[in-house]
């Protein structure tokens, strides 16, 4: 696919190459048809004005009105020759320009459908596997009490999983057209402490700490949507903490000025590449390739998170943590 993707490049880079050179060409030869007709017209009109007894030798002839009007007439010509040329070569390389702009997006547009494609399928398939081999076992063998709630609970967190799932196609898909902000005072040191509890109790190894600089004032926000941010942001940090689940993960809410509050979301983690800091917040995207990845995900966790902040008219960004890790900062004005 790659190999005949380079081969249609060439193909067309050689076909521009050969349009521009044989229009330069094109435009010599004209250029040199219309000095030849302007001498061959010059000629014919001093020997018809000689031969009338108007003038009497060239040097009468080039101070004539008619050779004056005849050479403007060429050199507007010839104007008009190269003006069409620039604007020719001009409308091209735009073309191309435009062409290739477009053609880039539509193929990073289908590797991403090719990763959400990849990934969904990865995604959907297995918990619904988990799930279908604990009824399967508890259906097929006696099993003791203990191990039966064991294998309930682990077909219970893939029915989580799965909802999480759904729950963020369906999300996106609204925040793509009918999603507003359904805005109520918030408490976002209550909402954060009370997330970071349910999510100290799902990653047992996972270590958070939560910290308020200052007062805090209401901010009115999305409820929902400032959940999903914080879920979001704090299980990214868990999952590519790359380190089986164990991570140390800092929140920090602070106010930046009088009128913004600042959340930060601290992980010792992988770390993201500087030219992907920017990328990561597209729809579908995700670093490395579906093929080698080991992380399970979608690419629409941090697309979400973004739709929603700027719903909120706030920023998200995203730089290293110190010595190794990621932060995520977001700021969000109060009024
Ligand atoms: P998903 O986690 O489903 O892949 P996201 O939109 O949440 O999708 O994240 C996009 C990509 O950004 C991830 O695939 C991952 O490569 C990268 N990423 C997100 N959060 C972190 C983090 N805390 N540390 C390192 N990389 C991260």
């Amino acid at each position: 696919m790659e190999k005949q993707n380079i081969r249609i490049r060439l193909l067309s880079y050689l076909v521009i190459a050969y349009m521009i050179l044989a229009f330069f060409w094109w435009s010599i030869l004209l250029f040199n048809k219309n000095r030849d007709a302007f001498r061959a017209k010059s000629q014919l009109m001093k020997i018809e004005m000689i031969d009338e007894g108007t003038i009497n030798d060239t040097a009468q002839f080039l101070e004539s009105a008619q050779y004056a009007s005849l050479s403007k007439h060429y050199t507007r010509q010839e104007w008009m020759i190269v003006g069409e040329a620039i604007v020719f070569v001009i409308s091209l390389v735009l073309g191309v320009y435009f062409i290739n702009r477009g053609y880039n997006k539509e193929m990073v547009a289908s590797q991403q459908s090719r990763n959400f494609l990849l990934s969904i399928t990865h995604e959907l398939k297995s918990p619904i596997a988990s799930i279908r081999l604990v009824l399967e076992t508890l259906l097929k063998r006696e099993l003791p009490r203990e191990k039966t709630t064991q294998l309930q609970g682990n077909a219970l967190k893939e029915t989580e999983r799965l909802n999480t799932l759904v729950n963020n196609l369906l999300f996106s898909a609204k925040l793509e057209s009918t999603y507003h902000a359904n805005k109520e005072p918030l408490d976002l040191h209550e909402l954060l402490e009370e997330i970071i509890t349910k999510l100290s109790d799902k990653y047992p190894d996972a270590s958070f700490t939560f910290k308020q600089e200052g007062e805090m004032p209401y901010f009115q926000g999305d409820k929902m949507g400032m959940i999903s941010v914080a879920l979001n942001l704090l299980e990214n940090a868990v999952k590519y903490s790359g380190n089986g689940g164990k991570a140390n993960i800092e929140a920090h809410l602070s106010m930046q000025g009088e009128g913004q509050i600042k959340l930060e979301i601290k992980d010792q983690g992988v770390g993201i590449p500087e030219k992907e800091k920017k990328q990561i917040f597209q729809k579908f995207y995700r670093v490395g390739n579906e093929d080698t990845r080991t992380a399970k995900g979608t690419g629409l966790g941090l697309y979400i998170v973004d739709q929603i902040v700027r719903a909120h008219s706030g920023r998200i960004s995203v730089h290293d943590n110190v010595p190794r890790g990621s932060v995520f900062e977001i700021l969000l004005p109060i009024a």
